[in-house]
């Protein structure tokens, strides 16, 4: 199951600076293997304090291990989600 992730700071606890903090985001991130995560993508938009991560798992149990290292760094917003293929083949256009 693929779920969009959306991790937002705000500049009191920006980790742009933080080089403890910035590595220990990137480990877990390079480190989701650990909790059977695959990532498929990781988007930062700095000036705006939001990293959006696409990842694959099978239950949230998963994806709340992975993310627990960094768990206080900020707040999470998770969505399941569907690559755009699939929701196209999902989607029918029946008659009324
Ligand atoms: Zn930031």
């Amino acid at each position: 199951m693929l779920f969009h992730v959306t991790h937002t700071h705000d500049y009191n606890t920006c980790m742009a600076h933080d080089d403890s903090r910035k590595t220990k985001f990137s480990q877990t991130i390079s480190k989701a293997d650990d909790s059977n995560v695959k990532v498929h993508g990781v988007y930062a938009d700095p000036p705006g304090h939001q990293i959006f991560i696409v990842v694959e798992t099978d239950t949230m149990e998963q994806l709340v291990k992975f993310l627990d290292p960094i768990i206080d760094y900020g707040d999470y917003d998770i969505r399941p989600v569907l690559d755009f293929e699939t929701a196209v083949k999902y989607l029918t256009n029946t008659p009324e």
